[in-house]
């Protein structure tokens, strides 16, 4: 079995069920086995090692409670605090640490550093530079808890009537406060397509101007109301290159917290050859043989996206004539 794309982790139990048991919850936010999440402005909290490789540090309740200044379950409410699942039998939460001004000084404070927390080398660090350097469980509950905190943060007022809405089943909904509304408001995952398209032993490889010196990915875009998977694939790739597609063949999927979305990725072939480059969307696109890119190095005049991305894997998996991770 290949591993799965990163930011997924198999063996992290959710417990859905336990989310509306709000004795259950209070009583695990207490457990001393329980672990927090640190996210600071969407940013995580990591510590480098020796090697330069970056590691997850997670909080116990008392670390928690001295950042809050108080009780953690009093966050439970406004959506400070979210239960994300259990590992190992611990118990697993977000904390919300935006509203402290200077949290690594806290951290690094005599009483937590006694606790274990390195005080040198720690960070809140977008995931996004980390590239995949986390351990794979990290970089899954990391981007769990900034896609949780993330929402939490843009759906404070219900989108209805325009109340305040509370943090409700340990997180998992906001309820609009408003008693005549009380609208239900749910985490958001947007989908998004990203698709390989090959015509032979070619590859559709575009780039846009915001992309680092070099690098040529794979065509991607979100999925519109009312539209299929396969339809979004093929009007991305007529709008970004004029290509039409005549097969589109799913290969997997990827949580992709930046900020809330999934990534749905598609092998796809081509039905014509000739790319008129929408320069509205890109900056190029060109057709790249199989041999010159299996040859090619990354470097600073030719660069594939990064390895804990899905638009990798589509290359990669083209490139050596695989399929996908869930493929049997
Ligand atoms: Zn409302």
């Amino acid at each position: 079995m290949r591993p799965p794309n990163y930011y997924t982790a198999p063996g992290f139990e959710r417990a859905g069920l336990r989310r509306r048991d709000s004795d259950w919850i209070r009583a695990a936010i207490t457990d001393a086995a329980a672990q927090f999440v640190p996210v600071w402005r969407s940013q995580n909290l990591v510590v480098e090692v020796t090697g330069g490789e970056p590691r997850a540090i997670v909080l116990t309740g008392d670390h928690a409670a001295l950042l809050l200044e108080g009780d953690p379950a009093a966050h439970l409410e406004h959506g400070g605090v979210v239960f994300l699942g259990v590992i190992e039998e611990r118990p697993h939460f977000a904390l919300d640490l935006s509203h402290v001004e200077t949290p690594l000084e806290t951290l690094a404070s005599p009483a937590l550093a006694a606790s274990g927390i390195p005080a040198d080398g720690s960070r809140f660090a977008d995931l996004r530079q980390l590239a995949g350097g986390l351990a794979r469980p990290e970089g899954a509950l990391l981007a769990l808890a900034r896609a949780m905190l993330h929402w939490h943060q843009r759906h404070r007022f219900c989108g209805v009537c325009g109340s305040p809405t509370s943090s409700e089943e340990a997180g998992h909904m906001r309820l609009c406060t408003n008693a005549d509304c009380k609208t239900m408001h749910f985490p958001r995952t947007d989908p998004a397509v990203i698709m390989l398209v090959s015509d032979g032993e070619r590859a559709l490889l575009g780039r846009n101007k915001n992309f680092p010196p070099g690098m040529y990915s794979t065509l991607a875009g979100f999925v519109e109301p009312g539209e299929s998977l396969e339809d979004a694939v093929a009007r991305e790739v007529r709008e970004e290159t004029a290509i039409e597609v005549k097969s589109v063949a799913y290969h997997s999927s990827q949580p992709w917290p930046f900020p809330g979305n999934i990534m749905l990725g598609f092998h796809a072939e081509a039905a014509t050859s000739e790319i008129t480059v929408d320069y509205g969307e890109l900056e190029d696109a060109r057709w790249y043989e199989r041999d010159w890119l299996l040859q090619h190095a990354d470097d600073n005049s030719f660069r594939l996206p990064r390895l804990d991305s899905i638009a990798r894997r589509l290359v990669e998996d083209w490139l050596h004539r695989r399929a996908g991770p869930g493929a049997v």
